[in-house]
This record gives C-alpha cells, sequence and structure tokens, in this order.
C-alpha cells in the first residue's frame, strides 16, 4: 500500500497491507492501520466541524502519531501547524496567538498547559475547553489551499511562519519521487524535529512510495548503539539528516557497513555538506550513495540535489549544493554583473506564498520572477558546470548543529528583559562552521555576572528552544563602532577571544 498526495488516496491497498509504515518511539504500525487510524482521525476532524485552512496544531516529538496526523491533515485539506517538544511552551503559546488557532492534536502523553479551545489526544477523545472561534481565522486560497504553516527562527525576535500550499508540496513530490531513487522497499530513518521541514522529507518519501518511516526520538539517538541496533532491526535504507546530526557519529568504530549493512543512502540536507564528512563516510560505508540536497523552508523541504560521488569529493573542496530541481529555476542576482557570485534566488511552484502576516518582511523577501513565485534566500551562491555553489550568507542568520537560528532574534528577546539596556549576537566560526553563539549585553544596573547569568538564562529557557541559548554571555560597558556607524562586531570577537585566551 502506498499514499497518493494527488489524488489523496491511499492506493494498492490490496499489496501488504501488514507491511509496517511507522515505527515510531511509542509504537511501530502498519499500513492498514495507517489507512484506518488515519480515515478515523479525519473523522473526528469532520465531528469537530474544523473549516478548511483554520490551521491545526500538531504536537510531540517523535510518537508514530505525529506523521500519521500530518497525513491526516494532508488527507481532509486541514492545515497544520507542526510543533515538536523542544519548544517552550511560551514559544507555542505565541505562536497560537498569532495564528489563533483552536485546535490542537497531543500526539504525546504530556499535559499541556495551553488554553486552546479543542484537544485531541493520542486516543482520538476530544476535550473541549471553550467553544471554538474561527472568525478570522481562516487562511489561505481555495484554489490552493495552505498545507502547513511551519516556525522558524525570526530577526525581529518573534518565530517566522513559512506558509506552504498543497500545489507546493505536490511540485516537491514529483521531483522527489523520480530524481532520488528511492523506492517501495525503502526504510527511512527519521529524526529532526518535525517543526523543520528536513522531517517532512522522509514523511512524504515514505508515504508516497509505499515506504518504512522510522522514527528516533533524541532518546533513543542519544544511545548511539542501542541507535545503530534500530537501524540495523528495523532494516534502514535511507539515512535523512543535518551533515551535524552525522558528524556525531562518524568516529564511533561500529559506525560503518559492516556493522549498518542496511543503510544504501544518505541524504544531507539542511546546512553545507563538508567535503571531509563525505571522504570518512565513503571510507566506512564504500557503496553508499551520498545526496546532498539545498534548500530554505520559504521553498518546501529543498531546491537542489546533487549525488557526492568520490570524483565530486575529490574536486571540489567545497561540495556543489547541486541541479535545480526541473520545476524550478535558480537565479543569482549579482551586485555587479562582472562578479562570480550573487544572492541565490529560488524560483517556483513550491516557494511559499509568504511569511505568516508579514507583510513588510514579504515584500523584502518574496517577489514574482517571469509570473512566478521567487524568494530571495540570502545565501550567497555561484554556478559552475551546471551545478549551483552556496558560499555563504549575506545577513545574520546561521547554522548551528544543523538548527537555523537569526542572531538578532537572540538579541532582540534579551533586550525583553528588565535589566539588559542593549545585546548583540555573534556567531564564532571555524572553517565557516559556528562553534559558538556568543551575546553581548549592556546592563541597566550594575549586577553580579553570575547572577546575570543564571537570570538571563532562565529568561532566555522560557522563549527560546534550547539550541538558540548562546553559549556565553558577555558584560560590556558600551558597543565598539567602525567608521560606517555600525556596531563593529570583529572587535568585539577580538577582544571576546583575547579575554578567552587570558583566562
Ligand atoms: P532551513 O530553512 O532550516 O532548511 O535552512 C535553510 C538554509 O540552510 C539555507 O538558506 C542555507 O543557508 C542553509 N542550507 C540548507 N541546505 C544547505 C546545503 N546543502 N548546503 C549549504 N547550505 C545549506
Amino acid at each position: 500500500m502506498k499514499y497518493n498526495f494527488k489524488t489523496k488516496q491511499f492506493s494498492e491497498i490490496e499489496t501488504a497491507p501488514k507491511k509496517l509504515a511507522i515505527a515510531g518511539s511509542d509504537r511501530d504500525i502498519d499500513w492498514d492501520t495507517l489507512k484506518t487510524k488515519t480515515e478515523q482521525l479525519v473523522k473526528v476532524f469532520n465531528e469537530i466541524g474544523i473549516p478548511n485552512g483554520h490551521p491545526v496544531i500538531i504536537y510531540g516529538h517523535k510518537e508514530y502519531l505525529f506523521p500519521l496526523a500530518i497525513l491526516a491533515c494532508i488527507h481532509s485539506n486541514t492545515t497544520y501547524i507542526p510543533i515538536d517538544k523542544i519548544y517552550p511552551i511560551d514559544r507555542i503559546k505565541k505562536i497560537i496567538e498569532k495564528t489563533g488557532s483552536q485546535i490542537l492534536i497531543n500526539c504525546s502523553e504530556e499535559t499541556l498547559d495551553i488554553n486552546i479551545a479543542i484537544t485531541i489526544n493520542s486516543s482520538f477523545n476530544t476535550t473541549v475547553n471553550f467553544i471554538p472561534d474561527y472568525s478570522n481565522k481562516i487562511y489561505g486560497i481555495p484554489e490552493d489551499p495552505l498545507q502547513y504553516i511551519m516556525f522558524t527562527s525570526g530577526s525581529t525576535g518573534e518565530p517566522k511562519g513559512v506558509q506552504i500550499t498543497q500545489n507546493s508540496i505536490l511540485t516537491f513530490l514529483n521531483w522527489a519521487q523520480k530524481d532520488f531513487g528511492f523506492c517501495s522497499d525503502d526504510v527511512f530513518m527519521n529524526q529532526a524535529p518535525f517543526t523543520f521541514d528536513v522531517s517532512l522529507c522522509d514523511v512524504l518519501n515514505s508515504f508516497s512510495h509505499g515506504g518504512t518511516l522510522v522514527l528516533n526520538s533524541t532518546n533513543i539517538v542519544k544511545d548511539q548503539e542501542a541507535f545503530f541496533k534500530r537501524l540495523v532491526n528495523y532494516k534502514c535504507s535511507v539515512w535523512t539528516s543535518t551533515p551535524s546530526f552525522a558528524y556525531l557519529f562518524l568516529r564511533h568504530p561500529d559506525f560503518n557497513a559492516e556493522k549498518i549493512y542496511t543503510i544504501k543512502t544518505f541524504l544531507f540536507m539542511g546546512e553545507e555538506l563538508p567535503n571531509r564528512t563525505c571522504s570518512i563516510l565513503k571510507k566506512s560505508f564504500n557503496d553508499v550513495r551520498i545526496l546532498n540536497a539545498y534548500g530554505p523552508t520559504e521553498a518546501t523541504i529543498v531546491t537542489t540535489l546533487v549525488e557526492i560521488t568520490d570524483d565530486v569529493i575529490s574536486k571540489y573542496p567545497m561540495l556543489p549544493i547541486g541541479f535545480p530541481m526541473p520545476a524550478s529555476k535558480i537565479v543569482i542576482e549579482k551586485l555587479d554583473p562582472n562578479d562570480k557570485e550573487g544572492e541565490l534566488i529560488i524560483v517556483g511552484e513550491h516557494v511559499s506564498i509568504g511569511y505568516f502576516k508579514n507583510d513588510e518582511l514579504n515584500k523584502q523577501k518574496f517577489f514574482l520572477h517571469e509570473g512566478k513565485r521567487a524568494f530571495k534566500t540570502g545565501d550567497l551562491a555561484y554556478y559552475e558546470n551546471e551545478m549551483v555553489f552556496c558560499i555563504g550568507r549575506n545577513d545574520d542568520q546561521v547554522k548551528m548543529h544543523g538548527f537555523r537560528i537569526e542572531l538578532n532574534e537572540i538579541s532582540n528577546v534579551l533586550c525583553k528583559n528588565d535589566l539588559i539596556s542593549d545585546a548583540v549576537t555573534i556567531a564564532l566560526k571555524r572553517n565557516n562552521e559556528v562553534k559558538k553563539i556568543v551575546s553581548f549585553v549592556i546592563v541597566k544596573e550594575p549586577i553580579q555576572k553570575e547572577e546575570l547569568n543564571q537570570h538571563l538564562v532562565a529568561f532566555l529557557n522560557t522563549t527560546l528552544p534550547y539550541y538558540m541559548i548562546p553559549g556565553d554571555l558577555v558584560t560590556v560597558g558600551s558597543f565598539p563602532y567602525s567608521t560606517s556607524h555600525k556596531i563593529d562586531k570583529n572587535k568585539l570577537i577580538e577582544d571576546y577571544l583575547k579575554q578567552q585566551f587570558n583566562n
């Protein structure tokens, strides 16, 4: 059995209904159960009367129900917002307040301290806290309904919601089904939180091919040997992750083709894929296929793809991000026609219709190119041998351990604290890789460093996910300024490193 995302039907129902569809962190279900339970959940949606275009929150981590709920939303034209447990409750409340969502599917067994009209629990029982109010809370357009809103770090201090429509998903899937080289025998290792579309890639690939999706919670992954055993037991053949996630295992003596003999493909996305990571992988998994895919959340999962062969590894110290998907176009917008590189612009139907209720930013980042939706990525890139190479960013967005972070979001949240009058956040990099995030703050009143740190970390933890908490908080009397009247970040880093060295 598999799922046809175009016709919105389970197809080939008679084939292998007992084949494993999802191995969750809590429970395994076969394709027959996936179909029955998806239809049951859609029935619950109908009973509640969720209007088309009203966003439903899906909350949880790696329970079998999370991808099932995503499928039920897709199956029933229901817009969803995925929220992983890594988000602090205040961030979730902000998202609910901003979108006006009245319904939450709780895939976990946790009780949430959230004031929302209706909760659907993991047994599909509903609790009505108050009568839902859908007025002015129905979004998207009937011609191409909104499928999901994915919240990502926003420079203003608030997360921003990327809106993706059904046609965008189909555009991505048309390409992925043909060019990624997966089939119904594939078993997909899924680990990234569902708040990131790296995770959605496995869900769509697995369901559309009729494969198996193996979900791995943070706890499962922490125990590396148990995680490896799980990969072999479930015969995982496709490993999808950020390069940073794979890096955690590279030096483990069992991370090789002898021990984890089921893996056939490593599909990387979400951040720069270092050449040395591929060289090590090729040595430990000699027959494996390595794919590098690139794309921001704003353009439905990924837009370019390339296989990293031995030739590519030896020819390009900085690996290419690959060839654009045929239904898209990548334009390099150069400041000067003689420049080699410029800003990478993505054009195509898979480009988001814009950030949720954020006209100002939408005007800056989204536009029409030859009548098609286009997004200014902020990535700097160039073409060589028909492939795109990405060399960095033109703004303050960084990736740390594969997580997307707007440094200004951290500074803006710090400035909301009563003790702080100003803040600036900088990423310390080595070989283009972010090693540490440091926030420099100016305090309103003198305060002991220890006390300030404790207070600020506790404060940040209430609104920011753990991966956005700076590695260090440094008090300064004032910020140095460059001749162009901008904060001199280089000087701040220089002074910080000197101080670290002296200590
Ligand atoms: P996200 O929206 O979290 O997927 O982050 C998108 C950003 O991550 C892109 O705009 C790039 O800056 C970076 N990125 C994603 N994939 C790659 C890749 N394969 N190589 C280099 N950078 C990447």
